[in-house]
């Protein structure tokens, strides 16, 4: 089944429940504490969190998403995407715990012939909030899910709030089995590659009086409107359906994977992630599919490459696809191969990314230029540098990271990913200390500037099970010069 037809029959199934149609809002949140869209809730948090009247009961959306706390785990898990696109559908004080669990079941496990996602009850997982009993009994009712098949856990993975005093509840996540060639027995509390998280239900329950962290918070008691949030990836699903490894090779994603092994005249194979994450050129190919794709979608909806914010999360999306087809031997300009096979994997769903595609490909375009002019300045130095360091044994100074930023423009991440390659480990604090020293002495001309940083604490919490967000670089490489 089609990305495509995974996304239209999400609509289908909850409009045929009541649900109205919402459809996606732009990558960039309205939200002005957000520097991105990272759920399928963000455009509904002002209904969610009773500050508005929500025009609607229930509503269904397919939701652009973008996630740069997950840009470590891309093309190392079978599961991570930096753009991705989460199925939600949504109560506003309309019904509860008993729909939430029944529509999903439903949606489910109903054949394909009847408009469902036809999967294998037997390979159905869930996972209820440690005392969420009544989740639990819900899940033996509506699905006939076994109790050894509910799984519960703690407030890190099966609780939702703001981190602010406000709405809170358990959580209920949904897991498939991947069988056991992809790990262990026992269930999702057990493994998470071979148990794949595909769905999340948030049942916002109560009124929390006072948050001190993720896991330490006061309950004040129930909300008078109670509320339900869910999300699915739907690449996730894609990836079940579609009988493939990972999501890198989905159909939104795999043309650009094949046309960065095209270009690289390597052979892509989907050999398992988990055995050695790091620096295989499989891994390599799936950080193209996904940071080219992400590149596209941002771009269009307005990002364009900074030193800053938004920008710089573009920017280094860019930069580092650019650096993982050099990785792959190829040192020319590729993207006017790679956006291309993305545009095409995406005009179905979204036709702006042909239409406006002249734009996007000329920011873009220039962007691996400008990096690939600062590539070449830099890497003669950098490599004297690495050898200088191992000749003397040392790490490769602060003094000289901060050197390379500073006459060529070298993001830290770079020199970082750079060394690490070359077997060497860099004195970062030496050089934030340095960069940190300049910008002090910078301090006169910035007084009265206004920090673009945005207040993220929503957006570190809606990146559940300890996931922080990037926000290093943006501060590092305010100043750097590409
Ligand atoms: P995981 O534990 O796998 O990182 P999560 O618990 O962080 O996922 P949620 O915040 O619960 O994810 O988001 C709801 C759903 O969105 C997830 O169940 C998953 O299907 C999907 N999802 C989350 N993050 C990503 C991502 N980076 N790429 C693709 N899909 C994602
Ligand atoms: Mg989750
Ligand atoms: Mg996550
Ligand atoms: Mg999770």
């Amino acid at each position: 089944m089609q990305s495509q037809e995974i996304a239209r029959r999400w609509i289908e199934f909850f409009t045929s429940k009541d649900h109205t149609a919402v459809p996606s809002a732009s990558l960039v949140s309205s939200d002005p504490s957000l520097l991105f869209t990272v759920a399928g809730m963000v455009p509904f948090i002002p209904y969610l969190t009773a500050r508005e009247e929500a025009p609607y009961d229930r509503a269904v959306s397919v939701q652009k998403c973008i996630r740069t706390g997950d840009i470590e785990e891309v093309g190392k898990t079978a599961r991570h995407g930096t753009f991705f696109q989460m199925c939600g559908n949504f109560s506003f004080g309309n019904y509860f715990k008993t729909e939430a669990i029944g529509f999903a079941w439903e949606l489910l496990t109903s054949s394909i012939s009847d408009g469902g996602y036809g999967l294998d009850k037997n390979r159905l997982w869930v996972t209820v909030y440690l005392d969420d009993d009544e989740a639990a009994a819900l899940w033996q009712q509506i699905a006939g899910l076994p109790a050894e098949r509910i799984q519960r856990m703690g407030k890190k993975d099966n609780y939702w709030h703001t981190g602010q005093p406000g709405p809170g509840g358990p959580c209920s996540e949904i897991y498939y089995d991947r069988g056991p060639a992809y790990g262990p027995d026992g269930g999702p509390a057990v493994d998470d590659v071979r148990y794949i998280e595909i769905w999340n239900l948030v049942f916002m329950q109560y009124q929390l009086s006072a948050v001190r962290s993720k896991e330490d918070f006061d309950v004040a008691g129930e909300l008078p409107k109670k509320n339900i949030d869910t999300g699915l990836g739907l690449e996730r699903l894609a990836l079940i359906l579609q009988g493939v490894e990972n999501f890198y090779e989905t159909d939104q994603v795999r043309p650009v994977l094949d046309a960065a092994a095209a270009i690289s005249g390597k052979e892509y194979t989907s050999a398992e992630t988990a055995a050695d994450p790091h620096h295989t050129d499989d891994v390599r190919m799936r950080v193209v599919a996904d940071h080219i794709r992400s590149a596209l979608m941002l771009i269009s909806d307005g990002v364009t490459p900074s030193n800053e914010g938004r920008g710089y999360v573009l920017r280094r999306l860019i930069r580092r696809a650019v650096r993982a087809m050099r990785l792959l031997g190829v040192e020319r300009a590729c993207l006017p191969e790679l956006l291309p096979a993305s545009r095409d994997a995406m005009k179905g769903v979204y036709p702006q990314v042909e239409a406006d595609f002249e734009r996007i490909a000329r920011i873009a375009y220039a962007e691996e230029k400008s990096f690939l002019r600062t590539i070449a300045s830099g890497t003669a130095r950098m490599e004297e540098a690495v050898t200088e360091s191992k000749a003397a044994g040392t790490s490769l100074s602060g003094a000289e990271a901060f050197a390379l930023h500073d006459t060529y423009g070298f993001p830290i991440d770079l020199t970082l990913e750079m060394a690490e390659e070359a077997g060497l480990a860099v004195d970062e604090a030496g050089f934030r200390s340095l960069m940190l020293e300049q910008r002090q002495r910078a301090q006169a001309d910035a007084r009265g500037k206004k920090s673009g940083h945005a207040d993220l604490s929503v957006f570190n919490e809606l990146l559940a099970g300890g996931q922080t967000i990037f926000t290093g670089y943006d501060e590092l490489d305010g100043e750097s010069r590409v």
